[in-house]
């Protein structure tokens, strides 16, 4: 059986907890798409880690650990994290890699520098982390697949081409260093003595492990929101975070994926820009800032302040759409516990009308929310295992918001560690 763990917003929903705890009852942790560019942060046994790479099913013995095809693929981050972790105590992890996934270059890093360089105060709030210029040479055929690493004629003939069309743009464009064809090729035989322990048929294994029986849970990176499909285009990231995609970047079928589990957060938050249209300011943003998700909403990668806002239903009852959802996990309940009230987005007004209906990014950067405020229930809920034992005001935040996104609120987190649960 397939699940697939995913994020209805923006992403740092929660996703890496929830993956954590699921991935007890699981054999196989894949990771689908999307690169080092985001985090997750697990909390468990071992300490706090916030993996950029690996998937977070490295934290148990029996979990094959799989980085998919769809990855973008940075090969010193994932050697370097295997390495921190181990150092920390956590038992060698047992890691595949698909020999089709497509490896992320230093020239990728520095294209992704340049740009935001160049685009200055209108760039897109990018990680630099090569990930736009690693999907777009994977789709223009110049980018490197695991499999190629092996075959030195074809590095020294691609890294020629690499370098004809890169040198244009960086010199012309950018007016910094040209690349050269030998430092690419020695890059990438270095990548290959790294990875070569790691690298296997994964679409082959994933076959057999399918036809075993054996429980797979795809881990899906950033939210719905930030899909190039169906998320604020052009504020999105470069692949697919939607389940769907899971099946491509895993390479697996599509109907084998049977639980859709849409992690979404109690709160809002997003790193980067791009409209956001439950978004606060001031003081009322720093105080949740400060008291949210686990010391504070700072990005696991960058340390960057997150945005933060109320609770959006009329994007999270879409991302949870374009996800498919079977059923929601709320999570980071536990941060709003001080508040009087509490302000919840159910509306968009848009030039003047109100919709439930999420627009497309163009429209909606002229949204404005239409607010209702609920009562807020004023004690920390952390250590509650039941949720007939919440404060009533929770449960009512809780099924209103059910109500208003129409997908099944299965799971409550109220807290950032494994056993902090609540199972409806
Ligand atoms: P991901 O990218 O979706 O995995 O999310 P992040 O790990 O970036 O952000 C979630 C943050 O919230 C992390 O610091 C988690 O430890 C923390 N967290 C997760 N679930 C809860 C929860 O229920 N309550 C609290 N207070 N923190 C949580």
């Amino acid at each position: 059986m397939v699940q697939a763990v995913v994020g209805a917003n923006w992403g740092d929903e929660g996703k890496g907890k929830i993956t954590d705890m699921l991935a007890e009852k699981a054999d196989i942790v894949i990771r689908f798409q999307g690169g080092a560019n985001a985090g997750h942060t697990i909390v468990n046994d071992y300490g706090k880690f916030a993996l950029h790479t690996l998937p977070s099913g490295v934290f148990y013995s029996h979990i094959t650990n799989i980085i998919g095809n769809g990855v973008a693929l940075n090969i010193p981050t994932l050697v370097g994290e295997i390495k921190s972790i181990v150092d920390r105590g956590v038992p060698e992890p047992k890691i595949m890699v698909s020999d089709r996934a497509q490896v992320v270059m230093s020239y990728h890093i520095l294209l992704d520098q340049y740009e935001e360089e160049r685009l200055g105060g209108k760039s897109f709030g990018s990680t630099k982390s090569g990930i736009a210029p690693f999907y777009s040479d994977k789709y223009a055929k110049i980018g490197f697949q695991v499999s190629e690493l092996f075959d030195d004629e074809i590095l020294e003939e691609k890294a020629a081409r690499v370098c004809e069309i890169k040198n244009v743009t960086i010199q012309h464009l950018y007016h910094k260093p040209a690349l050269k064809k030998e430092d690419i090729v020695k890059e990438l035989r270095q990548y290959r003595d790294m990875i070569a322990p790691y690298v296997c048929d994964v679409s082959s294994f994933l076959y057999q492990a399918l036809k075993d029986g054996k429980q797979i849970l795809l881990e899906g990176q950033l939210g719905s929101l930030k899909d190039p499909d169906h998320g604020i285009y052009p504020m999105v990231t470069s692949s697919s975070t939607l389940a769907a995609y899971g099946a491509i970047g895993a390479g697996i079928p599509p109907y084998e994926i049977k639980r859709i589990v849409t992690v979404c957060k109690a709160y809002s938050s997003a790193v980067g820009a791009g409209a956001f249209v439950s978004e606060i300011f001031g003081d009322e943003a720093e105080e949740l800032r400060r008291r949210g998700g686990d010391g504070g909403e700072y990005g696991a990668t960058t340390g960057r302040p997150r945005r933060v806002g109320w609770f959006d239903c009329v994007a999270s009852s879409y991302g949870c759409r374009v996800q498919g959802t079977t059923e929601v996990v709320f999570t980071v309940l536990d941060v709003l516990g001080y508040l009087d009230e509490i302000p919840v987005c159910v509306a968009y007004e848009i030039d003047g009308e109100q919709t439930t209906e999420f627009p497309t990014a163009s429209k909606l950067n002229r949204a404005k929310p239409v607010i209702e405020k609920l009562p807020g229930w004023k004690t920390d809920i952390r250590g509650i295992r039941k949720y007939e034992d919440l404060p009533e005001n929770c449960r009512n935040y809780i099924e209103f918001v059910e109500k208003k996104i129409g997908f099944p609120i299965a799971m409550i987190s109220n807290g950032p560690g494994r056993k902090d649960i609540i199972y409806r």
